[in-house]
């Protein structure tokens, strides 16, 4: 397992958002994290990258114990990050937002050159300040800002938030393709069906709890069971 999450219980004051959440992600899987809004999704992230970090229960990611390491600490060991809002620095050009991001871990290390050819647009887009940008040329700009993290496991908030239909399944198609070249990704969706055509597994969260586990298929396949837990 690359990620191992077990009973973490996270709080934001003394406000307790998380209730004993565990869940995996294996070698190169896709793992949908789906639920209703204020269920513990981003939490979860926050509480795996150290930016709301659990107060009880562990995480380890490689093998390593982060529960309590800084959000640096996390990025270097190889954890990268496609936040909801993108978090692009918008007065920079899409080619310095890149190169500050670059890193190396023990994971394979991506190019530029890897980064258009998967989003041949992105070239074009080099000397552009990143307040111009559309939402998909942004979620181009975070996608690839966390492969030149050299990323083990990439942890994607909402990544079909705000695009368009023919953009999301390009956004899809891009984390089907990263898991060929071996990285696993955690994907926390509110729009169930897109992740769960891409995902391996799937959790299901409700007020802070994990309350479903199981295959994507059979979350697809079985729609009483999709309805009761999703509403879809
Ligand atoms: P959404 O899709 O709406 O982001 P989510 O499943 O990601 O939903 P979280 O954002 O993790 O849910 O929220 C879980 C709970 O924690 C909710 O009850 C929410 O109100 C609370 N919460 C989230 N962020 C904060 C915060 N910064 N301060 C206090 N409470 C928070």
């Amino acid at each position: 397992m690359i990620l191992e999450v077990a009973g973490i219980e996270t709080f934001y004051g003394e406000t307790q958002a998380l209730f004993g959440v565990s869940l995996q992600v294996g070698q190169g899987e896709v793992v949908a994290l789906l639920g209703p809004n204020g269920a513990g999704k981003t939490t979860t992230l926050r509480s795996i990258l150290g930016l709301t970090p659990a107060r009880d229960g562990t995480i380890r990611f490689d093998g390593i114990d982060i529960t309590r390491s800084a959000t640096h600490e996390i990025a270097r060991l190889g954890v990268g990050w496609v936040p909801d809002d993108r978090r692009i620095f918008p007065t920079l050009t899409v080619a310095r937002n890149l190169s500050i991001a670059r890193k190396r871990t023990r994971f394979r290390t991506w190019s530029l050159d890897e980064m258009f050819e998967i989003f041949s647009a992105l070239e074009h887009l080099m000397e552009r300040e990143c307040e111009y940008l559309s939402g998909g040329e942004m979620q181009m700009v975070a996608i690839s800002r966390a492969l030149l993290g050299a990323p083990g496991l990439v942890l994607f908030d909402e990544p079909s938030q705000g695009l368009a239909p023919r953009v999301v399944q390009d956004v899809m198609a891009t984390i089907s393709h990263l898991k060929g070249a071996g990285i696993s990704a955690l994907v926390v969706e509110q729009n169930a069906a897109t992740a769960l055509q891409i995902s391996d597994r799937a959790y299901v969260m409700d007020r802070g709890r994990i309350v479903h586990y199981g295959s994507a298929e059979r979350l697809l396949s079985d729609d009483r069971l999709r309805v009761g837990l999703l509403g879809v």
